[in-house]
């Protein structure tokens, strides 16, 4: 049986409430799902209502983008570190007690963002980005879906490539945690950290990656998402050989968002995706010993 442990809902850059995602993965044939939405735990209470009613599994989760420039000084100019935090609960805790404070570095750096596009020549008004986002956790992805409804770009992937993302020019960076905070703040909180989809950071040369999941195996992270829909079959094979040998539980979804990632679908990602449950399993192990 499949599992998918890396999701994301309109409670922040997905298209599909959280009781959809479920019924999707449900539909699916997968034994658990989880929800993973960017900063934000508002989703998690109707989705685990949902995967009752579906007779799914269900595991409490959360994204975050972290400041990892205590490990790469040209952490900035390479490229996202994201970790997934698996059973993390809506409910007071040192993380949780954290988003409130990363969704308002988002809020500050969506108006900045704005500006700058409209110094462009790009007139994106908030209240149709806040409209989009619903009152969730606002992200890129909302800004770019209002350039494609105001006929600027073509899709989603132009306005990133064009203006928002890294590199672009309407690309701001926001507050995050430092990749030390955030290991030691899930943990606290009986989070298991994740990192998720490598190939974000950047590394041209793995054994750089093979060291640098080594560092953070020895600072308290507990997987590495070696299955990834932007991973090709022969990729997650290798990361998985990696993660064996540095100690790192191997982890996987598809970072379903919905119509904001066209082509990505549940549990199967862009078809070829196939995460085992012995994944969620050997995660759940090292929960029992947080
Ligand atoms: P934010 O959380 O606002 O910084 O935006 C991050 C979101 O933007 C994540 O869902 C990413 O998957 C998405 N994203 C980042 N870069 C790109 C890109 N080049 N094309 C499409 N989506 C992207
Ligand atoms: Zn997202
Ligand atoms: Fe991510
Ligand atoms: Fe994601």
């Amino acid at each position: 049986m499949a599992v998918d442990l890396h999701t994301h809902s309109n409670v922040s850059d997905g298209s599909e409430t959280p009781s959809e995602v479920i019924r999707l993965a449900a539909n699916a044939g997968l034994r658990a799902v989880a929800l993973t939405d960017h900063d934000i735990l508002a989703g998690l209470d109707d989705a685990r209502a949902a995967a009752e009613r579906h007779d799914i599994e269900f595991i409490p989760g959360v994204e975050l983008s972290l400041d990892w420039r205590s490990l790469a000084p040209d952490a900035d100019q390479r490229g996202g570190m994201h970790m997934v935090v698996l059973w993390i609960e809506n409910q007071a805790g040192p993380l949780q007690d954290r988003l409130a404070d990363l969704r308002l570095g988002r809020e500050r750096r969506n108006h900045t963002i704005l500006e700058r596009l409209a110094s462009l020549g790009i007139d994106v008004p908030m209240e149709e980005v806040l409209a989009r986002a619903g009152d969730g956790s606002v992200g890129r992805p909302h800004i770019a879906a209002v350039m494609v409804d105001r006929g600027y770009v073509p899709d989603i992937a132009a306005a990133f490539d064009l203006y928002l993302g890294h590199g672009a020019p309407a690309y701001v960076s926001r507050k995050r945690l430092t990749v030390e905070e955030a290991i030691s703040l899930a943990r606290a909180s009986g989070g298991v950290p994740v990192l998720a989809h490598p190939h974000t950071l950047g590394f041209e040369d793995d054994s750089r990656l093979e060291s640098l999941l080594r560092h953070l195996h020895s600072t308290g992270l507990i997987g590495v998402e070696t299955h990834h829909s932007a991973a090709e079959p022969g990729r997650r094979r290798i990361l998985r050989r990696m993660a064996d040998r540095v100690g790192l539980v191997p982890s996987g979804g598809s970072d379903f968002h919905g119509t904001y990632k066209p082509g990505i679908h549940i549990g199967v990602g862009c078809g070829d995706l196939h995460v085992p449950d012995e994944f969620l399993e050997g995660l759940r192990a090292q929960r029992a010993v947080l």
